[in-house]
């Protein structure tokens, strides 16, 4: 059989945003741990740039406020500029959501001149009316969702789980979803974390990670021979020297067989929604 197998490589451009927004951090210390992302983001375009590959990085509003100017420098290399909420954070209420929501687009759009197409919800925490949003906003996917590991698939609205009785199954929409998975995340795996509810120990050997990272595309290759492999990346994790030859050895693995396209998340939604045409039910 021919593989036809896509892969994304995917970064979120968090830098001090998460560490405000996700952790609640104030001291200089912790905020320096994002403003390293600037210094990771551009040893990884380098990379990116030698291989050829177009990447698709998601970027707060936060980030492209505080760094214009390596955000403005993804988008003229061609890579994928995707929203990623503005302060990383989850929203109380669906005001407030829709409020960051078009504020992180603005700062997008006045950086790349373009309006992103997909979207991440900060640390994966996508709340009921998020996905409303996207879809009043006409955008393409999303990519916060794990029903699935390597086939993308259309969202569905007004699911309900209520703690006393059935699931009940929403309707089906024609927002693309293209899995995450925290398998296939640097953070958890890299990143010592203390907070006031515990600690992330972090700091994982990168062969371990390896190990992790190159048996779901291996089983993805070998054992289904057709989907897409979807790496989430953060350039203040990845973007330390002993991870980044980790991610070449990966690289270098994924590059050797045939029937691999990188390709940017958008593309890959496009290309679904083209061959799996959405029926409303
Ligand atoms: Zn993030």
């Amino acid at each position: 059989m021919m593989k036809k197998i896509d892969v994304c490589l995917t970064f979120d451009f968090d830098a001090i945003s998460v560490w405000i927004g996700t952790f609640h951090a104030r001291s200089p210390s912790a905020l320096s741990r994002g403003e390293f992302g600037n210094v990771g983001a551009g040893r990884l375009l380098t990379m990116l740039r030698d291989w050829g590959i177009q990447a698709t990085w998601f970027v707060p509003g936060h980030t492209a406020d505080a760094f214009p100017q390596t955000v403005e420098q993804i988008a003229r290399a061609g890579h994928e500029i995707a929203h990623h909420g503005y302060f990383h954070e989850r929203p109380k209420t669906a005001e407030d959501e829709a409020r960051d929501f078009d504020r992180a687009s603005a700062a997008l759009e006045r950086i790349t001149g373009q309006r992103a197409v997909g979207y991440r919800s900060p640390a994966a925490g996508l709340m009921p009316s998020t996905l409303d949003c996207l879809l009043e906003r006409d955008f393409l996917y999303d990519s916060s969702m794990m029903g699935q590991d390597f086939c993308p698939y259309y969202c569905r609205v007004g699911d309900q789980a209520p703690s006393d009785g059935p699931f009940v199954w929403g309707r089906q929409t024609h927002l693309v979803e293209l899995p995450f998975t925290w398998g296939l995340d640097d953070f958890p795996i890299f990143e010592h974390v203390w907070t006031r509810n515990g600690v992330n120990p972090g700091l994982a050997s990168p062969s371990h990670v390896y190990e992790i990272w190159v048996g779901d595309f291996d089983y993805l290759y070998e054992r289904i021979g057709e989907g897409v492999f979807i790496l989430t990346m953060h350039p203040q994790a990845i973007g330390r020297g002993h991870r980044l030859l980790m991610l070449e050895r990966l690289v270098d693995h994924i590059r050797r067989r045939d029937g691999i396209t990188f390709k940017t998340m958008a593309e890959v939604a496009s290309e679904f929604r083209r061959t799996h045409p959405f029926e409303p039910q």
